[in-house]
């Protein structure tokens, strides 16, 4: 049995948020990782992720602002460049599903500044863009990509040096709380802690199942593309933008080569993680390319795609919280728009498990909200 302060369960960007953040405290980590580190079947690999303010609550709103804060730290502590302002436009066509009066009365009551912008406005300011009349442009100069990636492994890096050890292909069987004291087996080892952080995303139900808790989980396989527009120029000068309707595409300026990403939000099949395909679907990508060809009419060809998995709660919100039972097995899930707030997940969930407060409000993602108790609650992923 290894004797350490704090296990962290999973090693994508919240698990690897939380290793730094716990070890840079002085605290002994383990960080137990079933695959590689960097490994491409979770959902915190690849190129580029929104980091944005438009959210449509308050309070994810100010999240946001903790978030930006909380990106320009690592880039100090890690001295690299994450993140990248492009700007952000939120596309709210006539009749859209997801309705625009959320976002702009959460960003006014932050005090978060944005142009609203006609079709035409939109065209007029970026050309690539081809909305359809009526369109309402939402536009948030600070909207940025982050590079999922090198992000996470910076985050993993900060761990090291801090001294928290990191183990890849080291999976955990299972977790069981004495209430003094947590085990966590993987096929080699025991390990007995003060307590654990599980960050395992899809894999998070498995992880959990030691301690009879099953969370309402859904995993999608989805699917980003990169286009090749004949003529890149535009595309380098334009904001990252979101199609606020059903279905929901999103996408991002060139950045780091020239061609430019896109996918559908909640597009994927529902999969197991342990039995699903890493091949592209042809379906997903002529979808999107239909809808590319539309709003982005000089994006070009599609030229190549990646899967990369959901993790969606049932009301789409976070799980950022002790098991109920156990206040020393802390969950943290950021179901499918996590990746914006992993290094502030980081320093949450190293606050919830060591001292069971955070600073942060947290107090709408708990486990005892209907999204996850009520068996008749009825999914919602478009927000
Ligand atoms: C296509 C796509 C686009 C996205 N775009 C955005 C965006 O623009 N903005 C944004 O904010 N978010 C976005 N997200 C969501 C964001 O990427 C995720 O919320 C975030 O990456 C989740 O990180 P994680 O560490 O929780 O999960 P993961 O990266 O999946 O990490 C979980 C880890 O746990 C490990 N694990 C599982 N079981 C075990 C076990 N038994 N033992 C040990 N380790 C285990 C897994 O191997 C994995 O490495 C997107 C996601 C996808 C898929």
């Amino acid at each position: 049995m290894i004797e350490v302060d704090y296990v962290v369960v999973g090693l994508g960007a919240l698990g690897s948020g939380a290793a730094w953040h716990l070890a840079a405290r002085g605290n002994s980590v383990v960080g137990l990782e079933r695959f590689e580190l960097g490994h491409a079947r979770g959902a915190s690999h690849d190129t580029s992720r929104i980091l944005r303010h438009s959210y449509h609550t308050p309070g994810y709103v100010r999240l946001t602002q903790e978030a930006y804060d909380e990106w320009a730290l690592l880039e100090q502590e890690s001295g690299e460049d994450l993140v990248t302002v492009v700007g952000g436009l939120d596309l709210f066509p006539p009749d859209c599903v997801i309705r625009p009066d959320d976002y702009i009365a959460s960003m006014r009551e932050v005090g978060i500044g944005f142009e609203e912008l006609s079709a035409e406005q939109i065209t007029a300011r970026w050309p690539v863009f081809h909305p359809p009349p009526g369109t309402l442009g939402l536009y948030q100069e600070r909207g940025a990509v982050v590079h999922a990636a090198r992000g996470t492994a910076a985050m993993q890096r900060l761990a090291d040096a801090a001294g928290a050890i990191l183990l890849e292909s080291n999976p955990v069987t299972r977790v069981t709380d004495n209430g003094s004291r947590v085990r966590v087996e993987t096929g080699g080892s025991s390990y007995s802690c003060r307590g654990v952080v599980v960050c395992a995303d899809a894999w998070t139900n498995q992880v959990l199942a030691g301690l009879g808790v099953e969370i309402p989980l859904t995993v999608t396989l989805e699917q980003p593309t990169y286009f090749a527009p004949p003529d890149p120029t535009p595309y380098q000068d334009m904001p990252l933008w979101i199609w606020m309707d059903e279905p929901s595409y999103y996408g991002f300026p060139c950045y780091g080569e020239l061609t430019v990403k896109a996918a559908q939000d909640c597009g994927g099949p529902i999969v197991d993680p342990d039995r699903r395909t890493s091949d592209p679907d042809p379906a997903m990508r002529e979808r999107l390319a239909v809808f590319m060809g539309s709003l982005l009419p000089g994006s070009g060809e599609a030229v190549r795609s990646l899967r990369c998995q959901y993790t969606l709660t049932p009301d789409r919100d976070f799980v950022l919280a002790p098991v109920p039972g156990h206040p020393s097995v802390v969950v943290g899930l950021g179901s499918a728009h996590g990746f914006k707030f992993a290094p502030t997940f980081g320093r949450i969930l190293a606050d919830l498990v060591t001292t069971g407060r955070t600073s942060s409000d947290v107090s709408a993602f708990g486990f005892d909200r209907p999204g996850l108790t009520d068996p008749d609650y009825e999914p919602h992923w478009m927000v």
